[in-house]
């Protein structure tokens, strides 16, 4: 392989991946926002973010507005300080392990429950550095923080401490036990009143905490309903999963709350197959087909943190749910086709209607894409947690490291990484089947049909998955001029409207290769902008990258049953390699007369003859990927599309 290729691998499909939208994360925040009322916000950012990832999530939720962080353990809050995050950050569940002498270094905030108090003064002494503590009262969920009859001595002690200028007290919490049960809200109010017993105590031994917190997420919601919002409110809520956009009612939706769920728990089909009436499905032949049916190989299980005994939870593939069959095992699970039902707009937990999936054609193939619970669309997390009989607390926290987590929508491009493709926000995604190169131009010449001026495509798929053959298809729809090859080496084509094709004077087509952009603002240099709004622009690889350009997009994933997984990004069936029209830009420090050069003389059999050693590399690995893919040209593939934004509003009739 030639250093060009090898010093950055393209961003392949993943095939398993935890996609969480951080703009939902960030839209969640303004509207928890809304609920507290002006009160402090501690966004609760413990258990690696309830498995949405604690970084990328922390600087989210800074930047939308949160005032202050939350972890369970001080280690947690050391990650965060470690990732250059200086917000405030409270960490408040210890054992005689924790290193408060490095809490108290890195500025990490205390809570305090009693037992800690004289190994936090003793690493106060030693590092010079007066401790931030908030004292957690236990008002009767029996877990940490000082009980009621403990709390005057508790007080006493740190008093003594705060005079001896070892520490300050910042403020008083306590954690709800039922909060989650609004009919239960006498019990959450006798815990509110131990709270303002506690805090009257600590006032009147001369302390002054300023923030006095109870409300978690349910709290917060409940306390629109309750007499005195202000008795939950206090001066701050501490939220965690209404962040991630999840409700903690057994009967209300995020959509109740005007939350957005924010992690997406995706994969693709790994295998399809008809089988007849009473098939075994997985071990202890826990499930029989009841009549001839296809079942479809979904690789996820238990070691990727999916619940074993969550069979009968659902599936969606395109359009359809599908429940899990027979038992969940350790990489896998499998769903019966002829069981597929709408997706459903509520859990009613009643059996879908069922599609006849007997016939020849099974409604998915391989490597259709999977979601077992979604952002903003059904199935939501809390069916998978009915179906465990768990909360969906667990649900999304217990995703294994296994599972690749993706991060698209980041406030700041650079901040995290964004890659691949993802059911984020999407309006509607519409798949289909092209079983041949040809089937799948003319599949890009009609979504072409619907395509005009300002339009951006953002276009995945790895090697040979078909994205030149669909770009030449869409180039066909829109009537420009011939000669779209794949945009490899040079950074974006412009290929002119043809006045004699079927769209006189309709718009151009740039045609964009991101792959070796690293971010935005990368893209900003290439003036992509100054053709956005009068041409149809086509990128690929360009996910994190571009969609700054419009507030709509058309996201385009092309995959192929069998997909290679190694060379450059972009390196499709190639039927007409001349005429490229014009070239913008070029590739790191190349020569740009050079590339566009190398490019179009593959034909020739020359390959990199009279150019410098490394592009004749350059040219030789290139023209062997266009042979290898051309050969598995007439796959079948699945094109999978996403509209995002007002422009693409309804789903497009392919
Ligand atoms: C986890 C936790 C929270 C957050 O609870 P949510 O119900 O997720 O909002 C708040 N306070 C404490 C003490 C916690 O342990």
């Amino acid at each position: 392989m030639v250093s060009a290729m090898t010093d950055r691998q393209p961003r392949q499909p993943i095939e398993r991946s935890a996609v969480v939208d951080l703009s939902a994360v960030q839209h969640n925040v303004r509207r928890l926002a809304e609920l507290a009322r002006g009160r402090t916000l501690i966004a609760v950012v413990k258990a690696d973010a309830y498995g949405h990832g604690a970084v990328p999530v922390a600087r989210a939720v800074l930047a939308a507005g949160a005032h202050m962080l939350g972890t369970a353990h001080a280690s947690e809050a050391v990650a965060l300080r470690d990732a250059g995050i200086t917000a405030p950050v409270l960490a408040w569940l210890h054992t005689p392990a924790t290193d408060f002498e490095q809490a108290l270094r890195r500025d990490v905030r205390l809570g305090l429950n009693g037992w800690e108090l004289d190994a936090v003064l003793a690493a106060a002494r030693d590092t010079g550095t007066p401790a931030t503590v908030h004292l957690k009262l236990d008002s009767g969920l029996g877990r940490n923080g000082a009980t009621v009859e403990e709390w005057p001595g508790f007080v006493e002690r740190v008093v003594a401490a705060q005079n001896a200028g070892l520490l300050s007290v910042e403020g008083i919490f306590t954690h709800l036990a039922v909060a989650d049960e609004p009919q239960r809200e006498a019990e959450t109010v006798a815990q509110l009143h131990a709270l303002s017993d506690a805090v009257r105590i600590a006032r009147d031994a001369g302390l002054d905490p300023t923030l006095i917190h109870a409300a978690n997420t349910p709290g917060l919601f409940g306390a629109q309903d309750m007499a005195d919002p202000d008795l939950m409110l206090r001066d701050a809520v501490r939220v965690g999963l209404g962040l991630y956009g999840l409700s903690p009612f057994a009967d209300r939706t995020p959509e109740d709350f005007g939350l957005r769920p924010a992690m997406t728990l995706r994969t693709r089909v790994a295998n399809v197959k008809a089988v007849p009436a009473g098939h075994g499905v997985s071990y202890g032949f826990a499930y029989r087909t009841t009549g001839p049916t296809h079942l479809a190989l979904i690789p996820l299980g238990y070691a990727d943190g999916v619940p074993r005994v969550a069979t009968g939870a659902p599936v969606r593939i395109g359009d359809r749910v599908y429940p899990v069959v027979g038992r969940i095992a350790m990489d896998q699970c499998v769903v019966d086709l002829s069981r597929g039902g709408e997706p459903a707009a509520s859990s009613s937990g009643s059996e879908p209607p069922g599609v006849d999936s007997s016939a020849a054609e099974p409604p998915v193939r391989v490597g259709d894409e999977a979601v077992l619970f979604g952002a903003g669309e059904d199935p939501f997390a809390t069916r998978w947690a009915d179906a465990a009989g768990t909360i969906n607390y667990e649900i999304v926290t217990r995703i294994s490291p296994r599972v690749p987590r993706e991060y698209v929508n980041a406030p700041d491009a650079d901040g995290v990484g964004t890659a691949g493709s993802a059911a984020d926000g999407a309006a509607w995604t519409v798949t289909r089947h092209p079983d041949t190169a040809h089937d799948t131009r003319v599949l890009a010449e009609r979504v072409a049909e619907h395509l005009r001026a300002g339009d951006l495509v953002m276009l995945n798929g790895d090697l040979g998955a078909g994205k030149t053959t669909f770009t030449q298809g869409l180039g066909r729809g829109l009537g420009v001029r011939d000669g779209i090859i794949s945009p490899t080496f040079v950074l974006s084509r412009v290929h002119p409207n043809d006045p004699d094709g079927p769209r006189p004077g309709g718009p151009d087509l740039v045609h964009v290769d991101a792959y070796r952009l690293d971010s935005a603002a990368d893209v900003d240099d290439i003036d992509l902008e100054d053709t956005v709004d009068t041409c149809v622009t086509v990128v690929e690889w360009g996910t994190g990258k571009v969609e700054h350009l419009s507030d709509s997009r058309l996201v385009i994933d092309i995959v192929r049953a069998r997909g290679t997984q190694d060379g450059p990004g972009s390196a499709d069936p190639v039927s007409d390699a001349t005429g490229a029209e014009s070239t913008v830009g070029t590739t790191d420090g190349e020569d740009p007369a050079d590339l566009s050069g190398a490019v179009l003389s593959r034909g020739s059999g020359s390959g990199g003859e009279g150019y410098s050693p490394s592009a004749a590399d350059v040219i030789r690995a290139l023209n062997d990927e266009w042979k290898s893919a051309e050969q598995l040209s007439d796959e079948p593939r699945a094109v999978i599309v996403r509209g995002y934004g007002p422009r693409w509003a309804d789903p497009l009739q392919l």
